[in-house]
């Protein structure tokens, strides 16, 4: 059978249901704990369980912290549980070993990515005057706060530039010529689009600049080449794509070019050469360690290993192949089956700009999604009028894009968001 994208005639339901017969990845779902009745369309968000996840973290409860007490440190490998974790996540993100730990949070870790950057620029003789920091306004808010508060602690006179669109980025890098950073999210956690990075970091690198990756959107659903971008600092989440459990810790790429240099304000005894000496004075560990602050949340931690344990099984080009065809089926079933309800594309159509979420803006789109959430399609709602779908290609079935549009065609056809929100059903 063609790929539905490709033909013109309509999209049907044993189309989709032939489409999960022949997919090579459709029995890792099995490995994921989905209620029945549900079509998950929120793993961007947060990820589903493993089902393995439980006995993990009765493992990590009962034998390792219960028996094993204060001697699990070692005898169970918590200490090195970063670092550990860093080289199994390291693969998903085009990175080398010793050079990725899972630890603290994404907004934490674009804080010490951030510190170490412009510290470097400063301490560089040809960019010390550099004061400029450019994101984009788009960006996750916690990232612009972040950087606020970063430049308002400095209190040196940065100052950070909001990119309107990514295509005034040559504008700010030409103008300003005081670029010391640039921190871009590699697919925008509103539209879905995705930069391309490589030619994106040398743009910043060719004005002088230091160029950080946010992953939060990436990581685990998009092939993504740090290396080979020679990008200079990334951070991610692992509750989205990567399933680490609500809140699970998050990562920080350094690479081995910059770990020398590697200087960052929270800097705690985990971070230390030899945090068991007690030295008043600090001494940064030699390698990505460094990248640490302190003692580190052991339970989260271990559950991050088990969604990452899964990614073993699936080659992430695969995954990616499944990401599309899963986005591009649904961006085409909501064209034919609910044209003229007033929904717009807001995620790029090529498939070189797009991450693993579609997002469709609606005039009455909070309602709308409140509708498809109370029939049992789980998507999510962002400011202003945009509806996201996540498609995780671990676990979301054809048939289950089938079922997400089904319902949401039939809210439309029949106004039913607008029912539900006169009985009150919308809060
Ligand atoms: C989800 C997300 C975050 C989350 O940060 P936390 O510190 O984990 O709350 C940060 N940045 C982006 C771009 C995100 O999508």
């Amino acid at each position: 059978m063609r790929a539905p994208q490709e033909s013109k005639l309509p999209i049907t339901q044993d189309d989709c249901l032939a489409l999960d017969a022949a997919d090579p990845l459709s029995a890792l779902r099995a490995q994921f704990a989905l209620p029945e009745g549900v079509t998950y369309l929120d793993g961007n968000s947060l990820g589903a369980r493993p089902k393995a996840a439980p006995e993990r973290a009765r493992a990590v409860l009962e034998a390792e912290w219960g028996d094993g007490l204060i001697r699990s440190w070692n005898t169970a490998g918590w200490y090195d549980l970063p670092v550990r974790l860093g080289d199994k996540l390291a693969p998903l993100i085009g990175a080398g070993p010793g050079e990725v730990v899972v630890t603290d949070s994404t907004s934490v870790n674009l804080f010490k990515a951030l510190a170490a950057a412009i510290k470097l620029q400063a301490d560089s003789p040809e960019n010390g005057h550099r004061r400029t920091i450019v994101t984009e306004r788009d960006s996750f808010p916690s990232d612009i706060y972040m950087a606020e508060a970063m430049i308002a602690w400095l209190d040196r006179g940065y100052r950070l530039r909001l990119l309107d669109s990514w295509d005034q980025l040559p504008d700010a890098l030409n103008d300003d010529g005081g670029v010391a950073v640039v921190l871009l999210t590699h697919v925008n956690y509103r539209t879905g689009r995705m930069f391309d990075m490589g030619a994106v970091t040398a743009q910043v690198h060719a004005a002088g600049a230091l160029m950080i990756w946010d992953l939060a959107h990436s990581a685990g659903a998009v092939e993504v080449g740090l290396t080979a971008a020679g990008a200079d600092f990334a951070v991610g989440c692992t509750y989205k794509y990567l399933n680490g459990g609500p809140g699970s810790p998050a990562f920080i790429w350094v690479p081995q070019r910059h770990q020398g240099a590697f200087s960052q304000p929270l800097a705690g005894w985990w971070a230390h050469r030899q945090p068991f000496a007690m030295q008043p004075a600090f001494a940064p560990a030699a390698g990505i360690r460094r990248a640490l602050c302190g003692t580190q949340p052991i339970v989260s931690l271990a559950l991050v290993e088990v969604g990452l344990d899964i990614f073993a099984q699936a080659p992430l080009a695969g995954l990616r192949r499944k990401s599309l065809a899963l986005t591009d089926l649904f961006i085409a079933l909501v064209e034919q089956r609910c044209a003229g309800h007033g929904l717009t594309l807001v995620t790029p159509r090529p498939h070189a700009q797009r991450g693993s979420h579609v997002s469709f803006s609606h005039p009455h789109g909070y309602a709308v999604m409140q509708a498809l959430i109370a029939r049992g399609v789980i998507g999510d709602y962002r400011e202003p009028q945009v509806m996201r779908f996540g498609f995780t290609p671990l676990y979301t079935a054809y048939a289950d894009v089938w079922n997400a549009v089904h319902t949401l065609a039939a809210i439309l056809d029949r106004g039913d968001y607008q029912i539900d929100a006169a009985r009150g059903a919308v809060t």
